[in-house]
């Protein structure tokens, strides 16, 4: 029997518990089977702006696409001179790790002594193992964004979708948990539970938070622009009360231009249905010359903003033409899943511990192999190639997938049907089983 198959009957056992109207993957795969076809519909709908947002996408994808080309085609390059820029010209800290164990070490040089970190947008953070060997080290982590601080609420461990991570929970079942948590009694609406946090939360991330950690949405090479979209509020006010605001990205968020990194981070809007009600463009600490002209570093905003850009994979991936070296396109919109058909049909079953849908089990195999990408249902792929036809960047993931399936194949981990097929068409040259 193949490895495949243990996996497979493990997966098979996990969906099962779908059709348990109690269990967390029931309730998870209902909320979100109704808000991809919500968040679908929406696109073509101008209920937003006089454009609808597939127009928007639409009008920009051609432009999209040549960035995120050029940008691979020039990465060495783009990082050099965005190093340089931030350096020089912005007064930041800059570091590059070659790996992600690069990364953990400067960031912990950066921590120094202190031993709280509040956070947001931190899936960089996650991707790059960051996070856990945070906890690991005993760093105390604060979630800012209201999705990650009802997941940890909830103490809600399973994959979840990035954007409104814990949208899945009814208000009733929040309340209760503050009541249990907290000995706070809250109408169950969600007008009550934000102004508690903000009562509560707002005043300590003006006045305690000494560093913060964020990613970037995109960052531009020639004059260093990190830009971080949100709509909470959280962000600007970790990057601005803070005394160190240190950002963790990977190398490909960096983009030629100024107006390249706005196309994707508006895109990145757009694509979501989402409206972002601050971008903040960061181009160094705060700063003022306004005694004697003599410039000091640290007035209202952050004293230091350091960039960590992370390697590990990719110029690899760019260099030995890896079969996901297209993958270095991806914009991290996350939209993909809104059409994914193993999504709408398996939930977060189709995950990894990264995230959810088919470009998180790609992250999957990149840090962790072929039979991690396995286990986190690589094989519930339906090949259908709706994330192929409608990715903004151009990405052939379908493709992508299709390479895994056929690595995760020739290790003997498919399903033994597959394999009984596979074996049935090479033998007989006849599909039918
Ligand atoms: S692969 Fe998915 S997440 Fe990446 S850019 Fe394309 S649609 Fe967005
Ligand atoms: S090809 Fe696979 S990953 Fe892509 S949308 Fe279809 S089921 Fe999802």
């Amino acid at each position: 029997m193949s490895m495949g198959e243990d996996y497979y009957r493990e997966l098979k056992a996990k969906i099962e518990k779908l059709r348990n109207e109690d269990s967390l993957e029931h309730k998870f795969h209902e909320f979100w089977k109704l808000g991809c076809t919500a968040k679908y519909k929406a696109f073509e709908l101008k209920f937003l702006y006089e454009n609808s947002s597939r127009e928007f996408v639409e009008k920009y994808k051609e432009q999209l696409i040549k960035i995120r080309e050029e940008c691979i085609e020039d990465l060495e390059k783009n990082v050099e001179k965005c190093m340089k820029v931030m350096k020089k010209a912005n007064n930041m800290r800059v570091y590059y790790a070659k790996t992600n164990e690069d990364a953990h070490r400067y960031f912990m040089e950066e921590l120094g002594g202190t031993r709280v970190l509040f956070k947001s947008k931190s899936n960089e953070a996650k991707d790059i193992g960051l996070i856990e060997f945070l906890e690991e080290e005993g760093i105390e982590l604060i979630e800012t964004d209201m999705g990650d601080i009802i997941l940890e609420l909830m103490e809600y461990d399973h994959p979840t979708y990035q954007l409104g991570p814990g949208a899945h929970f009814k208000e009733e079942e929040i309340v209760q948990k503050i009541k249990e948590k907290h000995g706070v009694e809250l109408e169950p609406n969600a007008q009550a539970i934000v102004d508690y946090y903000r009562e509560n939360f707002r005043k300590e991330l003006l006045n305690k938070v000494k560093i913060s950690l964020t990613s970037a949405n995109a960052i531009s090479a020639d004059d260093g622009t990190i830009f971080l979209g949100e709509n909470e509020g959280n962000i600007s006010l970790l990057t601005r009360a803070v005394d160190t605001h240190i950002v963790v990205c990977g190398i490909t968020k960096i983009v030629p231009t100024i107006i390249d990194a706005l196309i994707i981070t508006k895109i990145q809007e757009r694509i979501n249905n989402v409206s972002f009600r601050y971008i903040s463009l960061i181009s160094g600490p705060s700063n003022t010359s306004d005694i004697q002209g003599k410039q000091v570093q640290g007035m209202y905003g952050a004293k230091e903003v350091v960039v960590i850009f992370v390697d590990d994979w990719r110029i690899r991936a760019k260099e030995e033409d890896m079969p996901y070296k297209d993958f270095l396109k991806c914009i991290s919109c996350k939209s993909c899943i809104y059409l994914c058909t193993a999504f709408r049909a398996f939930g977060n079953l189709y995950a990894s511990k990264y995230g959810i849908g088919g470009p998180m089990i790609i992250r999957d195999y990149i840090h962790n192999g072929i039979e991690a990408a396995v286990k986190d249902g690589l094989f519930l792929c339906s090949g259908c190639e709706n994330c192929t036809n409608w990715c903004p960047a151009g990405i052939d993931l379908a493709q992508i997938i299709r390479m895994l399936k056929k690595e995760a194949t020739d290790n003997n981990l498919c399903p033994l049907t597959l394999k009984e097929y596979q074996e049935k068409i090479i033998n007989e040259k006849n599909p039918f089983l």
